[in-house]
Order: C-alpha cells, then structure tokens, then sequence
C-alpha cells in the first residue's frame, strides 16, 4: 500500500442522494465513508433541502479506485442529479485528524461495542468492548462487511476456541474473538501498515498474550483452528480456498467468510463445497453477503 497522501473525495448532496453516495464511497473508501451534516441555508424559495457531504479516502497512488470511484458516481448521477466530486490531497496526518472527527462509539449485534481510543466509555454487563486507533488500517468497524464478521462471531465463536484471522486490517476480529474466549488467535495480514495497527489495537486491548498478529497470508497458520474469519474481496476468498485454505481448518470447525459483494456469492459458495465447507449460514447488509460454513468432518472424496 501507498503510505504516502491521502485523497479525500467529497460529495455535496442532499439527504435523497446521500445515501446512495455513501454507499459507493462505503465500498471504495479506505475504512468506509463519512457522512457530514451540512448546515442549510434556510434561504431558498423551495423548502431547503438538508445538505450532506459525503467524503472517503483513498491513497492518491490508488488511480484504480478513483476511477472506480468516479465511473460508480457517474453511473449514479444518472439517477439523481449529483455534483462532480471534489478531490483533495490531504497528509497522511490529516487524514488520520480528519477521520477521528466522525469516528464514534459504535454498537454492533448484540453485544459489541467499538470505542475510539481517544474517547471514553463505561462498558455495561456482557459488551463486548473494543478499544480502536483504525490508524491507516481497514477496520474501523464501520464498514458492513466488518460488522457482518463481528454478528457471525458473537453467534460461532465459544470459549476456548483457536481462531485465524485472515486479512486482520486493524485487528477488530481478532480482538472480538480474544474478547469472547479466544484460547489463541492468529491474525495476519500482507499490509504492513495493518499489521503495525493490529498490534497496536491488540496491546490497547490488554489481549496480546492471546492474539499473535503476524505479516503474510495463510501460509502463516500454525495447524488447524476451530474458526476462521476472513473478511476480504470473494475473488481473495476463492484463490486462498483454492490454494488450500480450507487445510488450516479443524474437521468441523467453522469458517466465517466475508467482503463478498452479491453478485458474487455463487462463485464463493462453489469453491467452499469444493474445499469439503457446507454453508450453514448466510448474514446480508445492504449488497455485502457473509456465509457461515462448517468443514465436514472428513474430508469429501475426490
Ligand atoms: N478484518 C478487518 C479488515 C478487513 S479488510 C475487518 O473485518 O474489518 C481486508 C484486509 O485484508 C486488508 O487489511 C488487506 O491488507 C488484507 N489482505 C488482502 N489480501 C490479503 C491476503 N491475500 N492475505 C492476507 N491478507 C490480505
């Protein structure tokens, strides 16, 4: 990753459009999109409109996703009138500044609540608390494919269990897990950036005697786990099954599978049966899909 500036792309909308704005830029933006509430003038002759900015930020190496970006609002703009976007080049530090404003304590299934490290909070019985500095790190919490991970995890996970993070980003599912019993986890991820972030926010946690961050991918597992989490892209998740990923799962232990954008579900669903993983359970928000399975207990032949 670019570890250089940041681009912050800002939409101007009204609350009609907001919505569909942040989606996209949900979906682009590095830790998901941020929603402003603009003050309205009051003056127009027709009821004013409540204004919105919608930003997220991408490194300004990242020409792909700006041009996804851009092709995604353009698409959309045919459907309500939405202005150009404007872009700006932000320091990695104002960046980190610029996200801390909008980020709040954030209440997720049953029982997880993510926590901004510079903000306080009384935890009441049975949460779930997750103290977060996303840094530059994907994971805020904020984003539906993480919280889709986190609600399957409050109903898969139970104490004792060894667990593997695949793609950790910030650390938050690795630290949910340690939260609710995790005996060991292993969290890793290609980023650096990631996996300096994951440590942090596991030190922050007072769980680093449970979860082990380490760079890389799965190769890093160290035998089976009775759960897997990986919430990454569905083309990620298919090339790890096929490489094998299904291996570092326990016979009967369960993988949570996330970042899987609608339209590719049936890809994904198809290399887990063909890793011998039956889906069980399927968690949807918006047009991101998570799929529960559990590994048979011995392996399909062929
Ligand atoms: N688990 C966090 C972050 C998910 S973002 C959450 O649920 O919010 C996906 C992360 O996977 C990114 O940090 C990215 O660097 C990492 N990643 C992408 N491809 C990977 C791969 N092949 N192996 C391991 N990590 C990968």
């Amino acid at each position: 990753m670019n570890t250089g500036d940041w681009l912050e792309i800002s939409v101007h909308v009204d609350g009609e459009a907001a919505e569909a704005v942040s989606e996209v830029l949900n979906r682009y933006g590095r830790g998901g999109a941020v929603v402003e509430h603009l003050l309205s003038t009051g003056l127009g002759a027709h009821d004013d409109a409540d204004q919105w900015a919608v930003k997220a930020y991408i490194p300004t190496g990242d020409l792909v996703t700006r041009r996804q970006i851009e092709e995604a609002l353009w698409h959309l703009g045919q459907l309500y009138p939405i202005p150009e976007p404007v872009f700006s080049v932000l320091t990695e530090n104002d960046w980190a500044q610029a996200w801390k404003a909008h980020y709040s304590v954030l209440r997720i299934g049953r029982r997880t609540v993510i926590v901004p490290q510079w903000q306080s909070y009384a935890p009441q019985d049975g949460e779930v608390v997750i103290v977060l500095d996303p840094g530059m790190a994907f994971g805020t919490g904020t984003h539906p494919t993480t919280q889709l991970c986190l609600v399957a995890l409050e109903e898969r996970i139970s104490p004792g269990m060894s667990v593997f993070d695949v793609g950790t980003g910030s650390g938050v599912l690795a630290i949910a897990a340690a939260k609710q019993g995790a005996r060991a986890v292993r969290a890793v991820d290609v980023d650096e950036i990631a996996v300096a972030t994951a440590r942090d926010n596991v030190a922050v946690n007072g769980v680093a005697d449970v979860v082990h961050v380490a760079a890389g991918s799965w190769e890093k597992a160290s035998g089976q786990y009775d759960l897997i989490v990986i919430n990454i892209l569905a083309e990620v998740i298919c090339s790890l099954l096929e490489q094998g990923l299904a291996d570092a799962l326990k016979p009967g232990g369960t993988l949570i599978a996330s970042g899987i954008i609608d339209d590719r579900e049936a890809g994904v669903r198809a290399a887990l049966t063909e890793s011998g993983i039956e889906v069980v359970g399927r968690h949807v928000e918006r047009d991101w899909v998570a799929l529960v399975g559990l590994k048979h207990e011995r392996k399909a032949a062929g």
